[in-house]
């Protein structure tokens, strides 16, 4: 392991920052205690600061002689799930806990800001891209449409995520698609309330939502060709309040995942069928919302390769997986690498196969990947840049 020595240093501190940020999650565009720790950190640091980019966002820029500049991200949200990880550190914000890591995510590019300016040897400029509401909200598809990337102009930009499900020390990405486009659904039937014992003067809703359940499942199992990849989950299913009362109305909700625009507009096209053709079965109205929430998170090519080559450089090359099964988990990274070439990684935080995954409610972030994933964007950052002996 190749830790950069200015991090080593830093780890006490960083692992006191994380806890501090655990125990006080914000979820999205509310991170405005975490944005100001950021800002404040960064300005520590003798960074320039550029705060309130999505209304919580932060930049911090370390400028270098050179015109060379690239762009490295980490998101500050927090979910809203009650923590259940017992950890001395837990949530003080009562239903909202960091389980995704963007604790550490934070932690990590603010030890790495802290480091390269203490070396004070980069050639070209780092912009440290602190981001709101990756969860569900976007924040990355904001920054963007704010300006971003007018306003700090950027070769490249780079993002990184825990993950618990790969071994700690190990880094993993590929080109090419690694996560997928995260679409979401609502289904809106209405039918004819009745009483359930004379279910003949009604027209039941919960017919429709049973078969319209069946049905969605047979478009990626009979429409989608078998290397085209797709999901189609109902995970919503309200209606009805009362053992002997058929409803008037059920609403059923779920989420598209596919890695090609085609897959998604080819799910769309047959769940509007399917909807209207069994609404029209059982002779009632339904109505199929869906969102295009975000894009697929594709690696640019020349990018991964500078991701594998610092991934290498502090793991080394045996213990970077340039070649993982990618997967439908949504990113909204996504919309920064429409916008530029980049490259997303994986780093490995598991524990064993006991790890709790992101999302749990027993999740914590793994310290010990702290130094990992500093030195990682230090590594980047100078290769990238170029680095000057003082
Ligand atoms: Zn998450
Ligand atoms: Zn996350």
């Amino acid at each position: 392991m190749n830790i950069a020595p200015e991090v080593l240093e830093l780890v006490p501190e960083m692992k006191a920052w994380r806890r501090h940020l655990h125990a006080h999650p914000e979820t999205a565009f509310d991170e405005k205690q975490t944005s100001a720790f950021v800002v404040e950190k960064l300005r520590s640091f003798g960074l320039e600061v550029h705060g309130g980019l999505a209304k919580t966002g932060v930049v911090g820029v370390l400028r270098g002689g050179r015109d060379a500049a690239v762009g490295l991200r980490a998101d500050m949200d927090a979910l809203q799930i009650l923590e259940r990880s017992g950890v001395p550190h837990a949530s003080l914000h009562q239903g909202k806990m960091h389980a995704c890591g963007h604790d550490g995510h934070t932690v990590m590019l603010l030890g790495a800001a802290a480091a390269l300016a203490r070396r004070r040897s980069l050639c070209g400029t780092a912009y440290f891209i602190f981001q709101p509401a990756e969860e569900n909200e976007g924040g990355g598809r904001v920054m963007v449409e704010e300006g971003l990337f007018e306003r700090f102009p950027m070769r490249a930009v780079y993002g990184m995520h825990n993950w618990p499900r790969k071994p700690l020390g190990t880094f993993a990405t590929r080109a090419g698609p690694l996560m997928g486009a995260y679409d979401v659904f609502e289904i809106v039937v209405t039918g004819k309330g009745a009483h359930a014992a004379m279910a003949y003067t009604g027209k039941d809703p919960m017919l429709f939502a049973a078969h319209t359940i069946s049905a969605l499942q047979t478009i990626v199992a009979r429409n989608l060709h078998p290397l085209d990849a797709g999901v189609v989950s109902v995970t919503q299913v309200h209606g009805g309040d009362t053992w002997n009362v058929i409803p008037q109305e059920v609403v059923l909700r779920g989420t598209v995942r596919a890695y090609k625009r085609e897959v998604q507009d080819l799910i769309e096209e047959r769940m509007r069928s399917i909807v209207a053709g069994v609404a029209a079965t059982f002779d009632m109205t339904a109505t199929l919302r869906y969102e295009r929430r975000y894009p697929a998170t594709v690696n640019s090519e020349a990018e991964t390769r500078h991701a594998i080559a610092a991934a290498a450089a502090v793991v080394g090359s045996d213990n970077v997986d340039t070649d993982p099964t990618p997967e439908m988990t949504g990113e909204d990274f996504a919309f920064m690498l429409q916008a530029k070439p980049g490259c997303y990684a994986w780093l490995g935080t598991g524990r064993g196969p006991d790890t709790p995954n992101v999302h749990s409610p027993q999740y914590d972030f793994n310290d010990d990947a702290l130094a990992i994933g500093a030195s990682y964007w230090v590594a980047l950052a100078e290769q990238q840049l170029g680095t000057q002996t003082a």
